[in-house]
């Protein structure tokens, strides 16, 4: 199947792992896509929910899991997402935008991830909407049990009410940004006594590992960020520097929404247009996985196949509601990447990352067998 053509729907972090895993594969890849993906919406660290391989997440054999794993931190390398990589064994845990702790694996070296939490201080940069220092300190000291302490900083010249992150982030991209920084924030934060010092995640899309390498130098400690509540710059660079990996790889972008798949694989948009294909990856995404859309009686239905997957009746019946197999029609012509598996629930188990890595690792899987 090496040489196949393979449609990548959605450009998700679950599309964009995908098309990268297939490329690197050598197969021809395009990404179609009706709009962006969530992963603007997130901090870009690949959370694992349960921690370490005792909590293998979807009952994935550890081997099988470890596999994946390992090829995405490659991928985030190539791309140009530094990675704190650790052991399986041990957990990482990452700070949340409330200051709790939380396990990951993969976090972008940019933003705070350690295995035993260290005390820290957190800064906050005036005009940074989400960013509550001293909420956000007294939470980690309560989660973790470590001292931690908590600066404020001025807003930037030329800061407006409004400014979101994006706009922080391209004002650290500039000279005069990353000139003030290490300036007028560094004789703000002063003197620090915890091992750590942590910025909100806005410190340049570009530019924030050079940011934090002087901002550490200045201060005699590690410089990292937090993230905030969403829109995330970590998402926003991860996604960036995926999109640019594809770009150099030759993957083409289409944006068009997909309406069919036929049996061999090929795709119909919305508008028509036929993309040929000797294999469609879903990773469609969306509250229930695969983009499903509930009517007001409650059935389901999956806008791409247009089969009916059942009824909900209430709450609890959404997680049992997702694809149960990510090779859908059991000739690997049609597979379902991301939430689309049923059992898996982000949102509760907070394992986006591992069952992205996870569902792409078992379709490959299911192509390379055809
Ligand atoms: C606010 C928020 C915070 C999160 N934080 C974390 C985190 O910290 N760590 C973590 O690991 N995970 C996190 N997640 C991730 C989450 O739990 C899922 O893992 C993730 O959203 C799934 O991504 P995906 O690529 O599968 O789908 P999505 O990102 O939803 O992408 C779906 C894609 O499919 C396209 N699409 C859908 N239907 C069609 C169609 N018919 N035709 C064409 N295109 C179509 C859409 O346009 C889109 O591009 C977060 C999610 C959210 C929303």
């Amino acid at each position: 199947m090496g040489d196949a053509t393979v449609n990548v729907v959605g450009r998700g972090p679950t599309g964009l792992f995908a098309a990268a895993f297939l490329r690197l594969r050598g197969y021809r890849v395009r990404v179609i896509s009706r709009t962006a993906g969530s992963l603007a919406l997130w901090g870009g660290e690949l959370g694992f929910g349960s921690a370490g391989l005792a909590g293998s997440p979807g009952g994935m054999p550890p081997e099988v899991w470890l596999a994946a794993w390992s090829e995405g931190a490659e991928i985030l390398l190539r791309a140009g997402v530094p990675v704190a990589e650790t052991l399986p064994e041990l957990a990482l845990s990452t700070v949340t935008a409330l200051g709790a702790p939380k396990p990951t694996f993969l976090t972008p070296l940019w933003q705070y991830a350690a295995c035993e939490p260290e005390p820290a201080c957190f800064v906050g940069l005036g005009g940074v909407g989400d960013a509550e220092p001293k909420a956000q300190s007294s939470r980690y000291a309560e989660a973790t049990g470590r001292p931690s302490s908590y600066r404020q900083a001025p807003p930037p010249p030329g800061w407006r009410p409004g400014w979101g992150p994006l706009r922080f982030a391209e004002f650290f991209d500039t000279d005069l940004g990353m000139e003030w920084l290490l300036s007028a924030v560094a004789e703000a934060v002063g003197a620090v006594e915890e091992e750590v010092v942590l910025f909100p995640q806005v410190l340049g899309v570009e530019r924030v590992m050079t940011a934090l390498g002087e901002l550490g130098r200045m201060l005699g400690r590690p410089a990292y960020e937090y993230p905030l509540l969403a829109p995330s710059i970590g998402g926003i660079r991860v996604e960036r520097r995926l999109v640019g990996l594809l770009n150099g790889l030759g993957v083409p972008f289409y944006r068009a929404g997909v309406a069919s798949v036929d049996g061999g694989g090929s795709v119909t948009a919305e508008d028509g247009r036929r993309f040929p294909g000797d294999a469609t990856i879903l990773a469609t995404g969306g509250v229930l996985g695969g983009g499903f859309t509930v009517d007001l009686e409650g059935w389901i239905t999956d806008p791409v196949t247009g089969e009916s997957v059942g009824r909900v009746r209430e709450a609890r019946d959404l997680n049992l509601a997702g694809y149960r197999r990510v090779d859908l029609r059991g000739d690997a012509t049609l597979l379902a990447v991301g939430s689309q598996v049923g059992g898996w629930n982000p949102d509760r188990d907070h394992n986006g990352g591992a069952m992205i890595l996870g569902t792409v690792h078992q379709a490959i899987a299911a192509l390379e067998a055809r």
